[in-house]
This record gives C-alpha cells, sequence and structure tokens, in this order.
C-alpha cells in the first residue's frame, strides 16, 4: 500500500493551505466520534514517480485558542499512529512556540521520520534568518517554504520521499 504522509501543526500554520496545494482530485473526509477523535482529510499525492497519502490532521473542526495544545498532542498522536512520515508544520511570522517545543518532543520520542517545515517564508531574503531558531527544536533541518506562493515545496517533497 501507499506511504501515509500526515501534516501537523498548531492552528493557522498552513496546513490545509500545504493540503490544498498538494492534493490531486480525490478528497475524502474521514469523520470519527465527536470529541474523541478529530476528523481528518486524506488526498492523494503524485510526486515525481511517487504516489502517496496525505493526511491533514487539523480536519475540519473550528479552532478554539484554549485547547490548542491538547489539540496538537491529538493531532501528533494519529500521525505518530498512522503515518510513515510526519510533516510538522511551523510558522516563521508567529516564530517558535511553547507547543511547538512540546509537540516536537512527542515527535521525536516516537522514532518515525519527521520533516519540519517553516512555512510562510514568503521571501527568503527577509525571513531567512527567522528560520534558523526552528533548530531549537532539535527535530533537523527546517525547510522553509511558503504554501500560499507554492515556494519550497519541491525541496520539502524530496525530503519527505527519502523516507520511503
Ligand atoms: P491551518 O489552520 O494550519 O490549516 O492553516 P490554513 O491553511 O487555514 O492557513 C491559515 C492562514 O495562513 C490563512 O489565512 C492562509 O491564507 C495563511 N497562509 C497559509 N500559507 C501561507 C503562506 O505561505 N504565506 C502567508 N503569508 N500566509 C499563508
Ligand atoms: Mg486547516
Amino acid at each position: 500500500s501507499k506511504p501515509v504522509v500526515a501534516v501537523v501543526g498548531r492552528p493557522n500554520v498552513g496546513k490545509s493551505t500545504l493540503f490544498n496545494a498538494l492534493a490531486g482530485e480525490r478528497i475524502s473526509i474521514v469523520q470519527d466520534t465527536p470529541g474523541v477523535t478529530r476528523d481528518r482529510i486524506y488526498a492523494e499525492v503524485s510526486w515525481l514517480d511517487m504516489t502517496f497519502t496525505l493526511i491533514d490532521t487539523g480536519g475540519i473542526e473550528p479552532e478554539s485558542k484554549d485547547i490548542i495544545l491538547s489539540q496538537m498532542r491529538e493531532q501528533a498522536q494519529i500521525a505518530i499512529d498512522t503515518a510513515d512520515v510526519i510533516i510538522f508544520m511551523t510558522d516563521v511570522h508567529q516564530g517558535l512556540v511553547d507547543a511547538d517545543s512540546k509537540v516536537a518532543d512527542m515527535l521525536r520520542r516516537c522514532g518515525k521520520p519527521v520533516t519540519l517545515v517553516v512555512n510562510k517564508v514568503d521571501s527568503f531574503e527577509k525571513y531567512m534568518t527567522d528560520v534558523y531558531e526552528f533548530y531549537n527544536l532539535g527535530i533537523g533541518d527546517p525547510i522553509p517554504i511558503s504554501a500560499a506562493s507554492r515556494l519550497g515545496i519541491g525541496d520539502m517533497l524530496d525530503e519527505v520521499t527519502k523516507h520511503f
């Protein structure tokens, strides 16, 4: 069966934007029991000669500020349980926040390959120095992308698919 890649990250970092940029035609929404597990959105993605299943663990539920960390832990657990490779997405505009570090600790311990992506790097010239702080997460080299402008997506996919 195809490799599974799951996207994890705080609300508003751009998970859905990346998902929509990569997703082909087949998008399905899997709904779980309300309050137990969050809805997930699946798509099939092709890159070069490879095909994989992409999961947006952020799902379709509205985000509420006070439960961000618990939501992220749930997302990360779904990713750890189901994915072959995990994309951990952060946001260069918001910078590195405590919830990122806590989830990074979880992902580091799980032993699965994690690709650390820093989104909203709309201009490499303007934002590259801000990308370096994400090395502090201790989960590898941060890959700068702009999901909205589709910058850096090829480098990100090379990094993700080398684990297949
Ligand atoms: P999610 O909550 O992680 O799924 O984030 P969304 O994909 O819904 O995006 C949250 C907000 O960030 C939206 O207003 C997007 O338009 C914006 N956004 C996403 N990607 C980028 C990007 O690469 N650059 C900028 N400047 N904004 C982005
Ligand atoms: Mg979303």
